[in-house]
C-alpha cells in the first residue's frame, strides 16, 4: 500500500492534464487528477475542434468532408475515458492550498480533505479576463457572456457584439454568426492577431460585421443588456448602439496563485503565468505545468496535449528517483 495517496497528483483535467493523467498512468504510475468542475476545461468551449492533428471529421471516397470534427466537449469526454481506460482516476474538487514538506507534496481540499503525492503537475489553465467596463459584472448572465457555445442560443437572431481580436473573439463570433445575422466583432486594433484563416473567415461571413479601432467603453441596459457605448479609439468619438448580447473574448489571466506564495513558490513570469524548463519542470523539485498556465506556451488543444505528455514523462523520471 503506498504511504500517499497517489504518485503523480493533477491538478486541472483540461487537454493538458487529462493528457499527462493517460502518460501518467501508461508509465505505471499511480494518477490521481482533481478538478472542481467538467473535465476539458477552456476546449469544452470549442464549437468544432478543426485544428487538431486527426481531427477532421470525415471524408468520402472523392476526398470531400463529409462529417465534422469532433466538439471539444466529445474530444475532451474521450480523452477523460482513454486517460481512465489506462488507470487513472478522477476526483471532483477544489484544490486550496498545495505545501511539500519531506518530499510529499500535500494538496488541500476545500472540503477539509487532504492528498498527498510524490510529484504534482499543475495544469489549471488560464480563465477569461474580464474587460474591467462598467456594466460588464452588472450584467454578467444577463447579456453578458464569456462563452457563445453556452450562450449563444439566449440571443437566436439578437444583435450581439464580440470584444476581441484573437482566436477566440474570431472562433466565437462564427459560432454566433449562425445564430443571428446581427454579429459586431469589436476590436481595439486595425488587424487581427488571429490565426489568418480564421481572420479571412472571419472577414468573409456575411453575417459579421468588423468595427476596428473601436472598444465597449460600457454595457448599459436594464434587466438585460440593451446598450453599447463604443469609442473609436483614433479620433475618441463615442456613440451608443442597441445590443442585446455582449461577448467578451479579452484573452486568458493564468489560474497559477496556488502555487506561487502560500506553500509553493513556483516562479512567474509578469503576466502571472509559471516558467517551466524544456522538461515542464517547475523551480520546486516534483512541480512540473504544463498546457495554458505555462509561460510562452503557443496556447493550443495540441501544444497543451504535448505539454502534458512531457510533464508525465519527466514527472515519472522524478517519481522514480524521489519516491520515498
Ligand atoms: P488572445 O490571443 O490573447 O487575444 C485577446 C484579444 O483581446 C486580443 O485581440 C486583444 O487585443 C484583445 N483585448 C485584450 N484586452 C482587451 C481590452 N481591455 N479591451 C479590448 N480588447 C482587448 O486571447 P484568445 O483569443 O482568448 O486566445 C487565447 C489563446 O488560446 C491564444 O493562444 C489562442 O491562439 C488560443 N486559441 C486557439 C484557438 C484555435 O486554435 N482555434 C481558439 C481559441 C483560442 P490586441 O490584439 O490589441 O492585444
Amino acid at each position: 500500500m503506498l504511504g500517499y495517496d497517489a504518485d503523480l497528483l493533477i491538478i486541472g483535467a483540461g487537454p493538458a492534464g487529462l493528457t499527462a493523467a493517460q502518460y501518467g498512468a501508461r508509465a505505471g504510475l499511480n494518477v490521481l487528477v482533481i478538478d472542481q468542475g467538467s473535465p476539458g476545461g477552456q476546449a469544452l468551449l470549442i464549437d468544432v475542434l478543426e485544428n487538431y492533428p486527426g481531427n477532421a471529421g470525415q471524408f468520402d471516397e472523392a476526398g470531400n468532408q463529409v462529417a465534422q470534427p469532433k466538439s471539444g466537449y466529445d474530444f475532451s469526454m474521450d480523452l477523460l475515458r482513454q486517460a481512465e481506460s489506462f488507470g487513472a482516476s478522477l476526483f471532483y474538487g477544489s484544490v486550496d492550498s498545495i505545501k511539500k514538506e519531506n518530499n510529499i507534496f500535500t494538496a488541500r481540499l476545500c472540503d477539509g480533505s487532504a492528498r498527498t503525492a510524490t510529484a504534482v503537475i499543475i495544469a489549471s489553465g488560464a480563465k477569461p479576463r474580464f474587460l474591467g467596463i462598467p456594466g460588464e459584472k452588472e450584467f454578467f448572465g444577463k447579456g453578458v457572456s464569456y462563452c457563445a457555445s453556452c450562450d449563444g442560443n439566449f440571443f437566436k437572431g439578437k444583435k450581439i457584439f464580440v470584444a476581441g481580436g484573437g482566436d477566440s473573439a474570431c472562433d466565437e463570433a462564427r459560432y454566433l454568426s449562425r445564430l443571428s445575422d446581427k454579429i459586431t466583432l469589436v476590436h481595439r486594433r486595425d488587424s487581427f492577431r488571429a490565426q489568418k484563416a480564421l481572420v479571412k473567415r472571419t472577414l468573409d461571413n456575411p453575417n459579421i460585421k468588423v468595427k476596428y479601432n473601436t472598444v465597449i467603453k460600457e454595457i448599459k441596459g436594464g434587466l438585460k443588456v440593451k446598450s453599447v457605448m463604443l469609442a473609436d479609439t483614433q479620433t475618441g468619438d463615442i456613440c451608443e448602439e442597441e445590443a442585446d448580447a455582449v461577448f467578451i473574448f479579452a484573452g486568458t489571466v493564468p489560474q497559477s496563485a496556488l502555487v506561487s506564495g502560500g506553500g509553493l513558490n513556483a516562479a512567474l513570469d509578469e503576466n502571472g503565468y509559471i516558467i517551466t524548463d524544456q522538461k515542464m519542470a517547475t523551480n520546486v523539485a516534483g512541480l512540473f505545468a504544463a498546457g495554458d498556465i505555462r509561460s510562452g506556451a503557443f496556447r493550443q488543444v495540441v501544444t497543451a496535449a504535448a505539454d502534458g505528455a512531457l510533464a508525465a514523462h519527466f514527472a515519472a523520471g522524478y517519481i522514480d528517483e524521489n519516491q520515498l
